[in-house]
């Protein structure tokens, strides 16, 4: 029988089906030096030629045997569950108002309490994609997102429903001027409609933005107290 992906330790077979992508996990896409370091010996160390930053934010070292797969992510220092859910999940935060001049708030350390309380999204079977901003500028599309997050000078704004891919939508605003606490409330209470209604029958599988279109806002508007 021929290779295939290893989900359950997050690996992605390549091209020559022979070898695998596997991810360090990097909230933010940001890393120390340190991280950084350990990143290239473990990648020395197994042999891998080339690293690439993944659209979700993740350093993927390219072209992993199978059998150093454990050891690569032990030497990375990457707990491989944190990265199974691979491109279904993902937080991607720019790098707000802790090194970009235009910044409103602070991207990153919102972004580690969303992974840290939410991460990963349990028992939501389409995928969950949230974009958290620091300014109106938008660099990680938060308008294209499951949930959209925007930073501005009287808190966050909140947006839900948006996507990218082969039907593309925009998110809708829901609420603004949040601490970090309400948005953290409020992320709860989406994920918690879209979990149940990605498990309905005629909602199955859906994105949150598709599940939007067919029962109007109205039911996640009263899931999230907005109504
Ligand atoms: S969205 Fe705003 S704060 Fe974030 S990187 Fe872009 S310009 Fe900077």
């Amino acid at each position: 029988m021929g290779k295939d992906d290893i989900l359950s330790r997050a690996a992605i077979l390549q091209r020559d089906l022979e070898t695998y992508a596997i991810m360090a996990g990097l909230t933010g896409g940001v890393m120390d030096v340190p991280t950084a370091r350990r990143i290239a010996d473990a990648a020395e160390k197994f042999g891998v030629k080339e690293l690439k930053v993944t659209g979700a934010q993740r350093l993927a070292l390219m072209g992993v045997r199978e059998q150093d797969i454990d050891g690569a992510y032990e030497a990375m220092g990457t707990n491989y569950k944190d990265c199974a859910a691979l491109c279904l999940q993902y937080i991607k935060a720019c790098p707000g108002n802790t090194f970009c001049s235009r910044g409103q708030q602070d991207t990153l350390s919102f972004a580690s309490k969303v992974r840290e309380r939410f991460y990963p999204f349990p028992k939501i079977s389409a995928k969950v994609k949230i974009g958290i901003a620091g300014c109106y500028n938008s660099c990680v599309e938060p308008a294209i997102k499951d949930i959209g997050i925007i930073g501005l000078p009287k808190g966050w704004t909140v947006m839900t429903g948006g996507a990218g891919g082969k039907e593309p939508m925009f998110a809708q605003i829901i609420a603004s001027n949040l601490d970090d606490a309400q948005t953290l409330e409020l992320m709860e209470r989406i994920l918690k409609y879209y979990r149940a209604a990605s498990s309905r029958h005629l909602t199955r599988n859906l994105r949150l933005g598709v599940i939007m279109s067919k029962e109007g806002n109205g039911p996640l508007m009263r899931a999230c107290g907005l109504e």
